[in-house]
């Protein structure tokens, strides 16, 4: 049986994107359908930002209790990793999160339907799953996320090669791994499985990590990487992956020195992912594609080229992070609602969950410098830090970036302790155009590692007082 349904607005897709818009847009009082093909949640709560940091905290435990004596205290024996129990606590906290988003979907009177959606025309879907509609919607938001790219590397197929996604449910802690990609997934997991006490190598085709970051920032998270362990091959292309006979992943690859071979239990291939139109039949709506082929082509109020629908989140290919497809969803609402709101990216937060942390907001350094502008820098060391250095985390900095004319601080980039939670307050600066002074003339609390803000700006002028 086919069941007819309409409703106001249809959302496809129940990552970070479709259900905070889907909740934000029953606040303001609209019919709202959900349809999710797989788990509430999306990428993000089930293979994504949340299964990763669960882990990122217990390596971080096992680090520590590794460490113990750095902090006063002894322990016996060997520390013991039971993976099988690190994967259960994280599935407890996802399954955990899984059910506040079904409880908040019943709040808000949202109707929630599962099954695999695909567009008839421009303004009907279907649903097929256990149950199966027909649905027709005033407004439609697309927001099928993405997936794992496949690349055409020989050997990528063979059993002990993992992505992300396995990765996270894989219950064995392997001796060795070779991850393929040193980008933000890869960083991430590396620190993670050193943190473990796996012996971790990284193999990134350009010349450095994290092309995203500053090179400043690159440059320290590789030194603190390599003074942990972990084996950094930057300029290096994967050419194969084997399998020896003993069953050890073979990796062959290549840096400007010759071929070399690199031998672990398995391997991690952390290479991107592209957005996710599989069984949605797209084409049918007469929506357009971005320039790559690879997503839906919308301007700043989220529309598509089909006035009455909008896409959102990873499917989108412009930013590929949960806050900012949660937030496109509540401007694409906006718009249904007629608000003209417009998505807004130059104070977007971006964190990197390694050891410790790295994250940034705003302008950096050279693309300001080679945008032409009259900006100066100023950096400051978490070594001199108070709440840093009881912590046991001396390492990193904080750098500022200021543009002369106006005096607003206009970026900021922090490696060092918390700077995941340091980057709102920055955030908050930068996105109300903060100037230097309003920022030194805020108390910041003692001791907190807050206070690395406070000295950056005191920086630019008097110079920081603990520096
Ligand atoms: P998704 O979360 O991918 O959700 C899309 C949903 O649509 C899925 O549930 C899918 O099943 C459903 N769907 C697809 N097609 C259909 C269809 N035809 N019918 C019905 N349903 C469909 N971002 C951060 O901000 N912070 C992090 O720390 C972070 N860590 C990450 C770690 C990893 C390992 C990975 C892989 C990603 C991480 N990300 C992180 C990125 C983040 O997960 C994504 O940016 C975010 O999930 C995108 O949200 P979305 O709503 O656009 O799509």
């Amino acid at each position: 049986v086919l069941k007819e349904l309409s409703t106001d607005l249809l959302i496809i897709g129940a990552g970070p994107g479709g259900y905070v818009a889907a909740i934000y847009a029953a606040k303001n009082k609209l019919k709202v359908t959900l349809v999710e093909k797989s788990e509430m949640g999306g990428t993000c709560l089930n293979v994504g930002c949340i299964p990763t940091k669960a882990l990122v905290k217990s390596a971080e435990v096992c680090h520590n209790l590794n460490h113990a004596s750095l902090f006063g205290m002894e322990v016996e024996g060997k520390i013991a990793v039971n993976m099988k129990q690190v994967i259960e606590r994280k599935d407890k906290v996802k399954n955990r999160l899984i059910s506040g988003i079904d409880f908040l979907m019943k709040k808000n009177d949202i109707n929630v339907i599962k099954g695999q959606a695909a567009f008839v025309n421009q303004d009907t879907v279907a649903v097929t799953g256990n149950e199966n509609f027909i649905i027709k919607a005033n407004d439609i938001i697309v927001a099928t996320g993405s997936k794992i790219s496949k690349i055409a590397i020989p050997g990528m197929d063979l059993p002990f090669v993992w992505n992300s996604t396995t990765a996270l449910s894989n219950t064995e802690l392997p001796k060795s791994i070779s991850i393929i990609g040193g980008g933000v997934i890869g960083m991430e997991f590396a620190f993670i499985y050193k943190n473990f006490g796996v012996e971790v190598h990284v193999i990134e085709f350009m010349d450095r990590l994290l092309t995203m970051v500053d090179r400043d920032i690159s440059n320290e998270i590789q030194n603190i990487a390599e003074e942990e362990g972990i084996k950094i091959h930057t300029g290096s292309k994967v050419m194969k992956i084997q399998s020896s006979v003993d069953g050890k992943a073979v990796i062959t690859y290549e840096d400007k020195t010759g071929e070399h071979l690199l031998v672990s239990d398995n391997v991690l291939a952390a290479i991107g992912r592209e957005p996710d139109l599989d069984g949605l039949s797209i084409e049918k709506s007469g929506v357009t594609l971005n320039s790559k082929g690879k997503g839906i082509q919308v301007d700043a109020s989220m529309r598509t080229n089909i006035s009455h629908i909008y896409a959102i989140g990873d499917v989108t290919n412009i930013i590929q992070l949960a806050h900012v497809a949660s937030h496109q969803g509540i401007v694409a609402v906006d718009n249904i609602l007629k608000k003209q709101e417009v998505m807004e990216y130059s104070s977007v937060p971006n964190v990197i969950f390694t050891v410790p942390e790295i994250a940034s907001v705003g302008i950096g350094e050279k693309e300001a410098k080679e945008k032409g502008m009259n900006v100066s820098v100023s950096k400051f060391s978490f070594a001199g830090n108070g709440k840093a250095l009881t912590m046991n985390e001396p390492r990193g900095f904080i750098k500022l970036v200021k543009n002369n004319e106006t005096s607003k601080i206009i970026g900021g980039s922090i490696i060092g302790a918390d700077a995941s939670a340091l980057i709102s307050s920055l955030t908050l600066a930068i996105a109300n155009g903060f100037t230097e002074k309003e920022i030194t003339k805020t108390i910041f609390s003692h001791p907190t590692t807050g206070e690395v803000i406070h000295e950056a700006a005191l920086e630019f002028g008097i110079g920081a007082l603990h520096q």
